[in-house]
């Protein structure tokens, strides 16, 4: 994997979606590259973050559109 393709597979990585070669060799160029080490550690930690608020919204955005929906069906 290049510095590149270890930028584009953030998302995956973060979504645990990563395939176990894959991941592999992402976990090996972090190991040797620094500036990708330290970008994928930023990226996660800010997409962790979002995604958790994400599953704690959704429940809440659900029962809104349960409550809001409600009055209309006549
Ligand atoms: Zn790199």
């Amino acid at each position: 994997m290049n510095c590149r393709s270890v930028k584009e597979a953030v998302f995956l990585f973060t979504d645990d979606e990563m395939e176990e070669e894959v991941l592999v060799s992402f976990r090996e160029h972090l190991a040797l590259c620094p500036s990708c080490e330290k970008y994928i550690r930023q990226k996660a930690v800010v997409l962790t973050q979002i995604r958790r608020c994400r599953r704690a919204a959704a429940p809440e955005r659900l029962r809104l559109r349960i409550l809001t929906s409600l009055p209309h069906r006549r």
